[in-house]
């Protein structure tokens, strides 16, 4: 026979059915479905593990998704038909302050024959908005982007937007 926490009195069925101590008037808890502290804890670092893989496997998968979306600067690809289309989608990316006075001073050099850092700094920018492009491409269902441009846009405080657009289409392999 359970005995009250409080007061120690034997603990009747009708007691640990309303969960009261009739001789004290405490509440009596239902340990029987109490998890320890340690269990607590564990219970939670095994959520935050699932919640990491899981994270990883949406990443993973979002890369692979990233890596097969199709992209042309045209409006069709060879070998496919575009079943439907999703809508126009864009991705940006903004250069920091400074960085059109930069720009401008190696300007020539872009459009030279020198690729210097630079060059790779632009290279970057369009990459990071193109996958920025393709993530809501996939978001909106797509798996492909037709009409793929860039504009380059100066913006206030010597910054500078690299936008990547196009229209996110779901295309299949024609037979
Ligand atoms: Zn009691």
């Amino acid at each position: 026979m359970d005995k009250c926490p409080t007061c120690g009195k034997e603990l009747t069925e009708e007691m640990i059915c309303i969960k009261m101590c009739f001789q004290c008037g405490s509440k009596l808890e239902d340990n029987s479905n109490k998890l320890s502290k340690n269990e607590i804890n564990m219970l939670k670092e095994i959520e935050k593990e699932k919640e990491q893989i899981e994270i990883a496997r949406k990443e993973k998968e979002l890369k692979e998704k990233i890596k097969q979306h199709l992209l042309t600067t045209g409006f069709n690809f060879e070998g496919y038909k575009i079943s439907e289309y999703k809508g126009i989608v864009s991705g940006q990316v903004v250069l920091g302050t400074g960085f059109f006075s930069e720009f401008s001073a190696a300007v020539n050099d872009i459009f030279g024959t020198e690729s210097n850092a630079m060059a790779n700094k632009v290279q970057t920018a369009k990459k990071a908005a193109m996958n920025k492009l393709i993530e809501s491409s996939i978001k909106q269902g797509g798996n492909a982007i037709i009409g793929v441009d860039f504009d380059f846009v100066t913006l206030i405080n010597n910054m500078i937007g690299v936008f990547a657009n196009g229209t996110s289409v779901f295309i299949e392999k024609s037979i």
